[in-house]
């Protein structure tokens, strides 16, 4: 099974790109394509600004366009829409987490090239992130000696759903911002 994590800005309550677009989440990307394509010429601004010389500019419908084109970049290129079909149903199922923990009570293992991060799941698996796939969702951490370095994207305290290796318990890893730890 891929592995996929999710960070707890998401919202599930937010419509999907495949709602903005009016497209089965597994919708080809032809259909996609034609259905962006018929949707971005109702909701282009050129157009809009035709109609809201007869009625009030309409921030909603902007918004609207913006929404589209967003949708589209992530789900015209397969890559994203993966990572993002990933992340959707992520959120639809990781409501609860088995526990919270947080980054410093992490064990932290030097492998050469990254740093790995652990925690025992009561199957006797992992719960593991390594410090590359936390480089890409925006977190650096690095190692100085003893001490465990790590810097968040916007100095805030953040969290991010762990999968166990061979279970389905996750745990949500709790990253206080611009953390220094020894381990
Ligand atoms: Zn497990």
């Amino acid at each position: 099974m891929e592995r996929c994590f999710t960070q707890s800005n998401y919202n599930p309550v937010q419509k999907t790109h495949y709602d903005i677009l009016s497209v089965k989440e597994d919708a080809s990307y032809e259909e996609i394509r034609a259905s962006y394509r018929s949707a971005i010429l109702s909701a282009h601004p050129d157009k809009l600004r035709r109609i809201s010389e007869i009625s009030d500019p309409d921030h909603e419908s902007q918004e609207r366009f913006l929404n589209i084109q967003k949708a589209w970049e992530v789900l015209s290129n397969s890559k994203s829409r993966a990572a993002y079909d990933c992340e959707l149903r992520a959120s639809r199922r990781d409501v609860i987490t088995a526990e919270d923990v947080r980054l410093d009570k992490m064990i932290v293992e030097d492998v050469g090239e990254v740093l790995e991060l652990f925690h025992q799941c009561r199957c006797g698996d992992y719960f593991s992130v390594d410090s590359s796939e936390l480089r890409e969702m925006g977190y650096s951490l690095e190692k100085n000696e003893n001490k465990i370095l790590l810097r968040t994207p916007d100095g805030i305290r953040s969290s991010i759903i762990l999968p166990c290796g061979s279970c389905s318990l996750k745990i949500r890893l709790i990253i206080d911002a611009d953390l220094s730890f020894s381990n």
